[in-house]
């Protein structure tokens, strides 16, 4: 083997981002690197690369074992790498790009026809002949851009080259083209470890393939041998006893929201939603399919271009967060770092945003109403911290979590969107929360739960949409919830329906 991982363990503050991963990388083969978003995948190639130090496991290439303290030195050592965002410097020429930190000089002066030619040799192979490498990288289209990138990997390491979802920005025959370049290295000897969510892509490229779920290695197989269906089990899994956790599920109660023709170009196609008091809609699909677009229509987040909105009393305006909070909505985003917590602010601060929002800043939540709720959702979600006044930044990513939930169950909606509440927190926690969604929707709130995991849509919807290719394809109601069921309608309702290995490629909305 090329390189080898045995072991792999890292840990943040309060998750296990990674816990003992096997990985093998062969020399001429493209293995892809697959799991939801939180999976371990980044990190893994973080550990990889230098950027994180591991906390136990060992990595060999070429049979000897390696630690790089540095990317610098995992480059040293042979090991590339080129992210979704090209990592160069667009104002550079396309020569200085390729040659920085390296480049000829001499009395400290640059000599500019050396560069270009070594620059030019660089670019041999990757299609790109005819290139004016004296001109700005910035002003060559992203695709380009890539493979450029890909090209400095390469000379610079040599050995491994890791492509962190390199065809993200890139349209069907971009991608394409870089595939093409990717074979190519493939064939010249490299290992490749190629990390992206669209399922095609890895069908097309990948000679084998792992799942990460929860830091923790699923199954490595050959791609050429395992179905769509079961790629996907493995993705999203099952791990629990269904019937134990399952909640008993209701009937549905009153109609409290009717959605109509929602959706908006390039987002989600229209689709139709009744919410009714106290139930848990599930959502399930994979990573891009439209879940977490389709939260955003809802809550005004992005506005809808089509359909309507209303209650019993008549229509709702939700083209805004603003509005939709003051027609009772909540909504507890994917990304708490980015759209969740305010780092320093306390946990109270914190906790009482939403509530003050909805009744508007000219009416302040008085400081002992704060203070009452604040501690009763530390003390209700089990938050731990050093008390209610503490900045929410020095917890840890779970209590963290936990805090936005709190922010959202304080403000007392009648509709409330958990986008994955519980990625990133432990067992335990996951458990409460879950438990803790039966109490409130037992009081008539109603909840649309957007999970990558299975066990837990199984669990705890009443009824679950999937959502597959930014459009509402199917709904399981009651007993048709099931894990199997709901990967079916993930995959396409036919098997046969779903295109070939490398048939078609996936063509980004818009
Ligand atoms: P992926 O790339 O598969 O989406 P990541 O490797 O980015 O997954 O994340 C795995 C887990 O580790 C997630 O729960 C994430 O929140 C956590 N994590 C990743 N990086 C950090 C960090 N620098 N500090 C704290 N937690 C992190
Ligand atoms: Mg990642």
């Amino acid at each position: 083997m090329l390189l080898t991982i045995r072991d792999l363990t890292k840990v943040f503050p309060g998750t296990r981002a990674l816990g003992g991963v096997d990985f093998d990388l062969a020399a001429g083969e493209v293995h892809a690197l697959l799991g939801e978003n939180g999976a371990g995948k980044s990190t893994l190639i973080k550990c990889l690369t230098g950027v994180y130090q591991r906390d136990r496991g060992e990595i060999t290439l070429d049979g000897q074992p390696i630690s790089p303290a540095s990317t610098y030195e995992a480059q040293e050592l042979g090991i590339g790498t080129v992210y979704q965002e090209v990592n160069l410097l667009p104002n550079l020429t396309v020569a200085e790009n390729l040659t920085f930190g390296r480049q000829p000089a001499r009395f400290g002066l640059v000599q500019g026809r050396k560069m270009r030619a070594e620059a030019e040799e660089m670019l041999a192979g990757y299609g790109l002949d005819g290139m004016n490498v004296g001109r700005e990288l910035g002003t060559y289209p992203v695709a380009v851009q890539q493979i450029v990138a890909i090209a400095r990997a390469v000379a610079l390491s040599g050995k491994v080259l890791i492509l962190d979802e390199p065809t993200a920005s890139l349209d069907a025959r971009e991608t394409e083209r870089l595939f093409d370049v990717v074979r190519g290295l493939r064939e010249r000897g490299l290992g490749i470890v190629f990390v992206s969510h669209f399922l095609d892509q890895v069908f097309a490229l990948s000679d084998r393939l792992t799942v990460l779920r929860n830091g923790e290695k699923i199954v490595t197989a050959e791609t050429a041998g395992i179905s769509r269906l079961d790629l996907i089990h493995h993705m999203l899994g099952h791990d629990l006893e269904e019937a134990e956790h399952r909640r008993a599920r209701r009937r549905a109660g009153a109609e409290a929201l009717t959605f109509t023709g929602t959706g908006r170009r390039g987002k989600v196609a229209p689709f139709d939603l009744t919410v009714r008091e106290g139930e848990v809609i599930g959502m399930a699909g994979l990573l891009g399919s439209g879940r977490t677009e389709t939260a955003d229509l809802l809550f005004g987040r992005t506005p809808a271009d089509c359909g309507a909105a209303r209650d019993s009393e008549g229509p709702l305006p939700l083209s805004t967060p603003r509005e939709a909070i003051a027609a009772g909505f909540g909504y507890a985003p994917e990304d708490r770092k980015t759209d969740g917590i305010i780092a320093d602010l306390s946990v109270r601060e914190n906790i009482i945003l939403a509530l003050q929002a909805r009744r508007g800043w000219s009416r302040p939540v008085s400081r002992a109403e704060q203070k009452a709720l604040a501690e009763e959702y530390i003390r209700r979600l089990d938050i731990r911290t050093d008390g209610p006044e503490k900045p929410v930044g020095d917890l840890s990513g779970g209590n963290q979590q936990k805090v936005v939930l709190a922010r959202w169950l304080a403000m007392n909606p009648r509709f409330l969107i958990l986008d994955e509440p519980t990625r990133g927190i432990d067992v335990g926690a996951h458990a409460e929360i879950l438990k803790l969604i039966g109490e409130v929707t037992a009081s008539g709130m109603s909840i649309l739960l957007i999970s990558s995991e299975l066990d837990e849509l199984v669990a705890a919807s009443d009824r679950v949409i999937v959502v597959r290719d930014r459009a509402h394809v199917a709904e399981l109601i009651g007993e048709e919830i099931e894990t199997d069921a709901i990967v079916k309608a993930i995959a396409a309702s036919d098997e046969a329906d779903a295109p070939a290995p490398g048939e078609r490629m996936r063509e980004p909305a818009e």
